[in-house]
């Protein structure tokens, strides 16, 4: 029988790990690495970099659209001194959904969804909420989770470290590096 299309939205390949594992079985599933927040460019290329070599030995496809540092500051004006979870990351959940649920949708993609709640940093209630509403304005279904629920982050802990991925110690953007630095 035919596997409904997924569009995954990847944010790096380590939270990608497990979840590729669980989804693949029941979606045909499709990645897509659209991360404007993450500074500095050579931050991003080593991520995009590591990504599309973890994809490209899973034998799963991964779409890598334009890297497009200036509209997210663009979008996250005024907000640049909130902490780690507050109104700078819902605009840049949003930023980076509405984009997937666009190109989901432009695409013939059957359902979007996100890596996103793997993290123990990010509420996933959040991200659902902002998920649905991207599939609304983009007419196409979000794949709700909460993929750190059951061990999935321990699980995408041992996978990368097993298949020796690159794994970053800031979440992405200059803000959340400049906060990681100071607690060092
Ligand atoms: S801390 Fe992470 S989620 Fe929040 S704005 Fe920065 S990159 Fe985006």
């Amino acid at each position: 029988m035919k596997k409904p299309k997924l569009l995954l939205h990847i944010c790096c390949a380590p939270c990608s790990t497990h979840v590729l594992t669980l989804l693949s079985e029941t979606y045909d599933t499709t990645g897509y690495f659209f991360n404007p927040n993450i500074h500095p460019r050579s931050e991003y290329q080593l991520r995009i970099r590591t990504t599309e070599r973890h994809f490209v030995e899973r034998g799963i496809p991964l779409i890598t659209p334009e890297y497009q540092p200036r509209e997210w500051f663009s979008r996250i004006k005024g907000t640049e001194g909130e902490r780690e979870g507050g109104a700078r990351c819902a605009i840049c959940f949003r930023m980076r959904l509405e984009e997937t649920a666009r190109a989901a949708a432009a695409l013939q993609f059957d359902l979007f969804g996100t890596t996103l709640s793997i993290s123990p940093h990010k509420d996933a209630r959040l991200i659902n909420q902002i998920g649905k509403e991207a599939g609304i304005s983009f007419r196409i279904l979000f794949y709700e989770a909460d993929f750190k629920k059951a061990g999935g982050y321990s699980e995408s802990c041992r996978m990368s470290k097993s298949l020796g991925l690159y794994r970053q110690n800031y979440c992405g953007c200059i803000f959340s590096k400049k906060a990681r630095e100071i607690q060092r």
